[in-house]
């Protein structure tokens, strides 16, 4: 089987995007990867290493592995700052690209910065040409972007999703008072600092608490999925702190723990050795002296108010849909779901799609990890191989 002399495109640019392109390159087939952003890895590419003496499995790395090997592809063109215009299907499929907006995730320094495991090198990718060590502010920006006509013979999806915006639970402050962060703040902190300090006063927190399920599982916001990746990160998070300061005080607020591959049940009893897990949703959180947060929650067994006070809250936000799935639905002209994520036809094979030689993959599609992204995405190459078979 091969998809030789065959042409796909893959919409977006991260761990999802980045994989089915590199698996059909392997196939043999052509690939235009189209990346609506200036930088190629999704959100996964920013995360940090949370190993301590030992490799957490948080897969982090294996985004950065992926990216060098699709820069370094010939079969694969990226087209970064771009997006779909039009799309038309006639056996073939007939794109029109457009330049995107340049503001659209516009990393701040012009630069997105992928970290090795060990920071070092810095590996910046700007444009596939330059992919290297690029001085910060050395690429024109306004220079990316493709615009013109392809025809393509099967599409693959992988757009993904956006963080829940925790601005939403108000009672949380989050962006108000500056010790409260989310889980994506605390990859970048780990990543700009080396180490888990408060925003405040760049010290070295001791009390932290970690609040899970924010944003997911939340019938008042409608959002009834778990989100899958929130409780893993947040204790890998709390494991790295915890190991690299033995006296933090760290508590983990939650409704239910995601058990989250073989090896969990001796990390989750590790983590409920040295960590408080308390079972309840905190109500809400004030601050106090010195920009510490009194915390606000009901005790499980009596139903009494407790109140702590910490030096970090770190709000474990969860996978929300993209706003924009609505708009890609239609262009695509396939199913949005219930709760937002562009919906398979076949519950036994959800990389396909209403519009046959449409294929999807990733958080697009839900909430997943980074290898559950990485896995769909091969299902959806080897997908796109059988449409193929049949179809050309
Ligand atoms: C706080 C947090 C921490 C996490 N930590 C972990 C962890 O430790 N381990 C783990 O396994 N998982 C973790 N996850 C989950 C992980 O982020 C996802 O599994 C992974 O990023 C999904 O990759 P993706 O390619 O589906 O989506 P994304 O990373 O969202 O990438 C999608 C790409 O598509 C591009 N795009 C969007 N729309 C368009 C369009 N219209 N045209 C062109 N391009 C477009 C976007 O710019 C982006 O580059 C975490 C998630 C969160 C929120
Ligand atoms: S980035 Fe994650 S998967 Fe990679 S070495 Fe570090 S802990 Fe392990
Ligand atoms: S993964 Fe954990 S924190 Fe995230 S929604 Fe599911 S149960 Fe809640």
């Amino acid at each position: 089987m091969s998809t030789e002399n065959n042409k796909i495109m893959v919409i977006g640019g991260g761990i999802a995007g980045l994989t089915a392109a590199w698996e059909l390159s392997r196939l043999g087939a052509s690939v235009e990867l189209v990346e609506k952003t200036c930088f190629l890895g999704g959100h996964a590419i920013g995360f940090c290493c949370k190993a301590t003496d030992e490799c957490v499995q948080c897969g982090a790395c294996s985004v950065e592995d992926m990216l060098k090997k699709v820069v370094g592809e010939p079969g694969i063109t990226v087209h970064l700052a771009t997006e779909v215009d039009k799309i038309g299907k006639n056996g073939i499929f007939s794109v029109k690209l457009k330049k995107s907006s340049p503001t659209v995730n516009m990393p701040v320094d012009g630069v997105i910065k992928g970290y090795s495991k060990n920071n070092d090198p810095l590996y910046v990718v700007v444009d596939k040409d330059k992919a290297a060590q690029i001085p910060e502010g050395a690429v024109d920006l306004s220079e990316l972007g493709t615009t013109g006509e392809l025809e393509v013979d099967a599409v693959i999806l992988a757009s993904g999703f956006q963080p829940f915006n925790a601005e939403i639970k108000k009672t949380y402050g989050y962006n108000q008072f500056k010790n409260v962060i989310t889980g994506m703040d605390l990859e970048r902190i780990k990543r700009q600092y080396g180490d888990v300090i408060r925003p405040s006063d760049k010290k070295q927190p001791e009390t932290i608490a970690f609040i899970l399920c924010v944003g997911s599982r939340d019938e008042r916001l409608g959002n009834l999925w778990c989100s899958q990746v929130c409780c893993p990160y947040a204790l890998r998070m709390a494991n790295d702190i915890k190991f690299k300061n033995e006296e933090a005080d760290i508590s983990v607020f939650y409704m239910d723990i995601q058990n989250f591959g073989k090896n969990f049940p001796d990390f989750y009893e590790k983590c409920q050795s040295s960590m408080n897990f308390i079972r309840t949703i905190p109500v809400d959180i004030f601050p106090v002296e010195d920009d510490k947060l009194k915390m606000r929650y009901f005790n499980e067994e009596d139903g009494q108010s407790v109140e702590n006070v910490f030096d970090l809250v770190v709000l474990a936000v969860g996978i929300t849909p993209d706003p924009d799935n609505k708009n890609l639905a239609k262009l695509l002209e396939i199913g949005l779901n219930v709760d937002g994520f562009l919906g398979g036809i076949d519950p036994l094979n959800r990389t396909r799609t209403a519009n046959e030689g449409v294929f999807i993959a990733g958080t697009v599609e839900g909430p997943k990890s980074i290898a559950g992204s990485m896995a769909q995405a091969g299902q959806a190459a080897a997908e796109v191989m059988k449409y193929l078979e049949v179809n050309k």
